[in-house]
């Protein structure tokens, strides 16, 4: 069974993290959702809060691709997170070059780290390339429209942080 770790803050998760979910999906059996937990600069969404968007959005995609999900928190390193969950995988997206120079650092760094664990970059897809979760978050506490880039029961989400 192939197992893959997708690491991120997912503060909230977006469309454009269920686009790589959906293409890791056609890569492993088993797709981890590992969420990581901020200590210094507070998270908008909390570790719980961030934990049940994303079951909600990503748990019907993986069920209809036929791959088994999970999602948990952690705050160590991503690569002791990838073996505890038995992952040989961890996937990252990139968007744009200032993805790319942070990633292949982390990914150069993490492989030193661990080399058995391979870091797989999946190239944005071009309808959701635009989209980052910081941007959403300043969209949507300004009072703009974010449907366009969040599932759903996110946009709903949000509303309700938003509003207390
Ligand atoms: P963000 O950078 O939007 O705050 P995360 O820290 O949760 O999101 O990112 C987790 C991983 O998902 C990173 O590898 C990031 O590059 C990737 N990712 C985030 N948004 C997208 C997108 N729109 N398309 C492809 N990959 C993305």
């Amino acid at each position: 069974m192939r197992i893959g770790l997708y690491p991120g803050s997912f503060d909230p998760v977006t469309l454009g993290h269920v686009d790589i979910v959906r293409r890791a999906a056609q890569l492993v059996d088993r797709l981890v959702i590992a969420i990581g937990a901020h200590h210094s600069k507070g998270p908008f969404f909390t570790d719980e809060e961030r934990i049940a968007l994303a079951r909600a959005a990503l748990e019907p995609v993986a069920s209809e691709l036929g791959i088994e999900l999970d999602v948990v928190v952690y705050d160590g390193l991503t690569v002791e997170t990838a073996k505890t969950a038995g992952a040989t995988v961890v996937f990252r997206g990139l968007r744009d070059a200032g993805d790319f120079d942070y990633e292949m650092q982390m990914a150069g760094m993490n492989a030193a780290l661990a080399p058995e664990i391979e870091t797989v970059f999946l190239a944005a897809s071009p309808g959701t390339r635009h989209i980052a979760a910081s941007l959403v978050r300043q969209i949507a506490a300004m009072g703009g429209d974010v449907s366009p880039f969040v599932p759903e029961l996110v946009n709903e989400a949000l509303a309700r942080k938003l509003a207390r």
